[in-house]
């Protein structure tokens, strides 16, 4: 045991996986919040291996729940409190800005005056994002690029990522904006198009013959693996300063990218014809359209054009992505392929 106790939000979610895994192994105390449903499920939490699901202890209960927060952050005292519950589908929080602005500005307030007021000692991490810079018109983003948001999820972002900076040097608290660009997992939200891309095709792979359809194919990401960038986060709360970090792999690929690169890893070969709305991806081998476009997977304003240059992270905490683009893509089809539910 070092010793050391982590609390952390949102563990049900996809960035939980075996990431958290490698604190229980370094001997921390993991807690972790997840907030009640009826079946009692704990999410991804669930998917660990019994002999470390048993070692995390969860608290039942909401981040917006303010004197719920206060007590869990003052009855554990964690040395490391990673703050990652979030509504994080950027497309929902169009539909509903009011909810994604309760969980993710009322959320991060409800954490920050915890520690402040009960758990000063507590090193903070805030899951910063690469939405912050909307539109970009330089490239590559880092943490000097100016922030642009162009959605209610981005600013509810921004309004979190000041609440830390404000609250770091308004009171001398450890805390830390992680800028992270996007990053995925074998167990990323169905609804997020990597995750729908690589569970379509591994569904074709097994005969399903109804196509894939996404919105646009030219947006373009730097698309990372959650696991790498679960350390990068550990990494910044290590350091004897707290400071703000670009997490990214400095590569940009587009939606159409990644389907091609599923398709590849199942062998399959795509031709693309059309444009924009009448765009299709076409199985070379049959003829067939595997892929359509509609417009009801269109943000209402699209952000795009990321490519982040993680050199800070590089030089101070010694961190650089181990997984890059091809094999995130090979990973997560392969994973749907060889899950029993197709
Ligand atoms: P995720 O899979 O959507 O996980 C979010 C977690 O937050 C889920 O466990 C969710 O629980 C929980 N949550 C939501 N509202 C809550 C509430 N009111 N009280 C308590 N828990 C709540 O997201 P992720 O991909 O792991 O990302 C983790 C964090 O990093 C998020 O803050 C996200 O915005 C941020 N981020 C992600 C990326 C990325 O590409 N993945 C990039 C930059 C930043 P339920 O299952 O109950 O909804």
């Amino acid at each position: 045991m070092n010793n050391k106790k982590a609390l952390i939000t949102g563990i049900s979610g996809q960035e939980t996986s075996d990431s958290w895994l490698k604190l229980v192994n370094k001997g921390y105390e993991v807690h972790g919040v997840i907030r009640r449903n009826s079946q009692m499920s704990k999410g991804t939490v669930e998917l660990l291996p019994e002999q470390y699901r048993d070692k995390i202890t969860i608290h039942f209960g909401d981040v917006t729940d303010a004197p719920f927060i206060e007590e869990t952050v003052k009855k554990i005292a964690p040395d490391e409190l990673y703050h990652l519950a979030a509504q994080s589908f950027v497309g929902y929080s169009f539909k509903n800005p009011s909810a994604t602005y309760d969980v993710n500005i009322g959320g991060t307030l409800n954490v920050a005056n915890a520690v402040k007021d009960h758990s000063p000692n507590t090193k903070l991490y805030f899951a910063a994002t690469s939405e912050l810079y909307g539109q970009p018109e330089t490239t590559p983003q880092n943490e000097d690029t100016v922030f642009r948001p162009r959605s209610p999820y981005a600013i509810s972002k921004l309004a979190g990522y000041w609440t830390v900076k404000v609250y770091r040097e308004s009171y001398k608290l450890f805390m830390c904006n992680g800028i992270l660009f996007n990053h995925e997992s074998e167990v990323r939200g169905p609804e997020f198009v990597t995750r729908k891309i690589a569970m379509k095709v591994a569904a074709m792979a097994k005969g399903d013959d109804t196509p894939l359809v996404v919105g646009n194919l030219d947006a373009r990401k730097d698309w990372g693996y959650a696991e790498d960038y679960v350390y990068g986060m550990w990494l910044m709360l290590q350091q004897k300063e707290a400071s703000d970090y670009v997490l990214s792999t400095g590569e940009m690929h587009t939606v159409r990218d990644f389907i091609n690169e599923a398709f590849e890893s199942i062998n399959k070969k795509i031709d693309w014809k059309g444009k924009a709305l009448n765009e299709t991806g076409i199985d070379k081998e049959n003829n067939r359209i595997v892929v359509k476009v509609s417009p009801e997977f269109y943000r209402p304003l699209e952000s795009d054009n990321y490519m982040g240059d993680y050199s800070k992270a590089k030089r101070i905490l010694g961190w650089k992505p181990k997984v890059l683009f091809k094999d995130l893509v090979k990973k997560m089809v392969m994973s749907d392929l060889n899950t029993e539910k197709f």
